[in-house]
């Protein structure tokens, strides 16, 4: 708490009393706290792709150059560090857009099956290189709905990208469409994959969080993907559960009030 305290004189008797405030500094104390996490979080992933360029460049002008395949080597981690800040500062705008704009929604009335294939139609390199089979179903009473594009789009991308990379090979990914108990859509993306461990599971929304960061790392995350989403389905007025089990699968599901059409914004 932050305590005032006012002192209340009289004229003639001075002091007499005090009017005291007490103020719960409890939520603006922690917004700082994530706040300044976050700068550091940030400002250590972006460091540690720019310490490996500088010491690769270094090799480079010190007399690698002159070993074509040595050269060729250091040359394509530059080249893929150089990639991960690219994809890192992109998350990173996409995050602060959402902080921003958080109720400017451009809905619009989307054929969720078409939403859902095309998603895929995205993924299909990477599905058929690790040989990974998906299933889209909608459910027939809740065939569109009213969506911002671009954002629901992002929030599947990051979804089916992660149960992609936690996927091994020959599994199988199964997206839903569906109405739950509540009258909301929900759309569910199922993997059969490594799973998370429960103990992981409260925190797997916050921003950088991720189970083991070397292997999120070499699959080319940035551990913002989660959170992204999150801010994308709260900005619908939804919200975003897991449900997961180590080497069984996840399931994320997104719930997403319905909007009757004509509306323009949340
Ligand atoms: P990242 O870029 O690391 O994938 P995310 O925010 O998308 O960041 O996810 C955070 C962490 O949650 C990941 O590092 C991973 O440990 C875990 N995770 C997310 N989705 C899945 C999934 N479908 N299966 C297993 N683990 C997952």
């Amino acid at each position: 708490y932050r305590v005032t305290l006012t002192p209340i004189r009289r004229r003639d008797k001075g002091v007499v009393g005090a009017i005291a405030v007490l103020q719960d500094v409890t939520e603006a104390e922690m917004l700082e706290q994530s706040r300044r996490e976050f700068v550091a979080n940030v400002s250590h992933e972006l460091r540690t792709p720019l310490t490996t360029i500088k010491s690769y460049a270094e090799a480079l002008s010190e007399g690698a150059l002159n070993e074509p395949p040595l050269a060729d080597r250091f040359v394509g981690v530059i080249r893929s560090e150089t990639e991960r800040m690219i994809r890192l500062v992109t998350d990173l705008l996409h995050l602060s857009r959402f902080d921003s704009r958080r109720n400017q929604l451009l809905r619009q009335n989307v054929d969720l099956l078409e939403m859902l294939e095309e998603v895929v139609d995205r993924f299909s390199f990477q599905l058929r290189q690790k040989a990974i089979t998906v299933s889209v179903k909608v459910e027939e009473t809740r065939k569109t709905a009213m969506l911002d594009r671009d954002g629901i789009d992002q929030v599947l991308d990051n979804l089916v990208s992660n149960a992609i990379k936690y996927t091994l090979d020959g599994g199988s990914i199964d997206i839903t469409a569906t109405t739950n108990g509540d009258g909301q859509l929900a759309i569910a993306i199922k993997d059969t994959g490594i799973g998370i461990p429960k103990k992981d599971l409260p925190r797997i929304f916050e921003r950088f969080y991720r189970v083991d960061k070397a292997r999120s790392r070499n699959m080319g995350g940035t551990g913002l993907g989660l959170s992204i989403a999150r801010e994308i389905v709260r900005a619908h007025g939804g919200s975003m559960t897991i449900d997961s089990e180590s080497n069984v699968g996840t399931v994320v599901t997104v719930q997403l009030p319905i909007v009757p059409e004509g509306s323009e914004s949340a």
